[in-house]
């Protein structure tokens, strides 16, 4: 995926909107457009980076920024008393948008468990 085609720049650029949580020189946070829980927001690098599986260690230090912030942002949203980073990457991690973000998944009540054992 191509820059050009991404939907995540777009919505970096202002070409497609969102709903912001937070945004700085480097990072923007903003809700999902399809919430799985009453908190559910993503938090992206303003560079785009496809995958966790293509970034490098010059991603390392907006990478670490961005898990820094996710506390203050989930307990900003309504969820204090935690939350799940979920980061899906690639076919097997079943990825949708190749603009590499943390999904940060909360709200007032306990989330079901992670993976349903079958
Ligand atoms: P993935 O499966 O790649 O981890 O998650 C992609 C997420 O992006 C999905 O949860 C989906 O609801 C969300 N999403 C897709 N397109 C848009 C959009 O245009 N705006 C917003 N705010 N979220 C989007
Ligand atoms: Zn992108």
């Amino acid at each position: 995926m191509s820059e050009a085609d991404c939907i995540f720049c777009k919505i970096v650029a202002g070409k497609i909107p969102s709903r912001k949580v937070y945004e700085d020189e480097e990072m923007l946070a903003f809700h999902d457009i399809n919430p799985v829980a009453p908190v559910h927001f993503m938090i992206i690098p303003k560079k785009h980076v496809d995958s966790l599986a293509s970034a490098t260690d010059a991603d390392a230090a907006v990478l670490g920024r961005i898990l820094a912030r996710a506390g203050r942002l989930a307990r900003e949203q309504g969820s204090p008393e935690g939350f799940r980073t979920i980061i899906n990457t690639g076919r097997i991690g079943r990825q949708d948008v190749y603009h590499l973000h943390i999904h940060i998944i909360g709200g007032p009540d306990p989330l079901p468990r992670m993976i349903a054992k079958s």
